[in-house]
């Protein structure tokens, strides 16, 4: 897709299961319509959802949105033939190498964890070793606070052993501005909500707009509903946010870019005759 001079991909790493205790695995799209099961037969509670990081190349950057599960990166990764940042950069003739910015909306496992690998000598390596990261210094600090503390939020998982790493490389960019530049075109914007340090990412070119909103939106179906309390540190916060950002996508006539959609992965935002949010393809 094309934001003004922006050529834009979601990096899908598959369909996957997410369970009550946070476990997660891999289905096959001809399985989605079926429920999963214990040894008994009960229906098993759990959520699907897609992993879709996001590629903005303008010729002279790649800017890399959220780093996946990186399930397959390790040297001696148990995961074999999966979609990840890799296998999903070659198809667009990349490598992590050619990654010029990365930027985390959250640190949350499903979002970050692809951010480092293990090589063959067992040392965690960034996976973008030429890029540096950006991130909230609220969100860095929000993880630290959260290590040997009971889970304050449903799914909301983070795993710092290996960003630690990144942090001692000095490869993380602490942002510390509300709203930051990223390129021109590219602006970080600071929402809280789901984690205090969440931010998103606006893409503006040539009277062009996108907006990647991470987990303050998951899916196109959380478009006219908040749905979200569980999942959200600060649900008041979140709320606000994305009413406001909603708002200003739809006045902008913006895309918006979805990162745990399954079907509609993304779309132009428009409303429909009873004023309800509704997406329009986009090509
Ligand atoms: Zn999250």
């Amino acid at each position: 897709m094309k934001i003004g001079r922006f050529e834009i991909e979601q990096l899908s790493e598959g369909i996957f299961e997410v369970f009550e205790d946070g476990t997660i695995h891999k289905v096959h799209s001809e399985d989605i319509a079926h429920p999963t099961t214990d040894l008994e037969g009960i229906r098993v509670s759990s959520v699907l959802i897609g992993i879709d990081p996001i590629l903005i190349r303008d010729g002279k950057h790649n800017v890399l949105i959220d780093t996946g599960l990186g399930w397959g990166l390790d040297a001696k990764s148990e995961y074999e033939n999966t979609s990840n940042l890799k296998t999903n950069l070659d198809i667009f003739g990349l490598t992590p190498h050619d990654i010029t910015h990365v930027v985390l909306t959250h640190l949350h496992f499903d979002h970050a964890a692809g951010s480092t690998y293990v090589d063959l000598f067992a040392h965690t390596q960034p996976t973008m070793d030429y890029a540096n990261y950006f991130l909230q210094k609220k969100e860095w600090a929000f993880a630290l606070s959260q290590v040997d503390q009971p889970l304050l939020a449903k799914g909301g998982n983070y795993d710092l052993d290996e960003l630690y790493k990144l942090a001692a490389d000095q490869k993380l960019v602490f942002i510390t501005d509300a709203r930051f530049e990223l390129l021109p075109g590219i602006e970080l914007i600071r929402t809280g909500g789901h984690t205090p340090g969440h931010q998103i990412v606006k893409i503006h070119d040539a009277g062009e707009t996108a907006y990647f909103l991470g987990d303050l939106l998951p899916s196109e179906h959380h478009l006219n509903h908040y749905a979200m309390k569980q999942m959200d540190v600060d649900p008041l916060q979140s709320k606000k946010a994305k009413t406001l950002l909603l708002k200003q996508a739809y006045e902008e006539g913006a895309v918006l870019l979805f990162y745990h959609s399954i079907h509609t992965k993304a779309g132009r935002l428009m409303k429909d005759v009873d004023r309800k949010y509704v997406l329009e393809d986009v090509k």
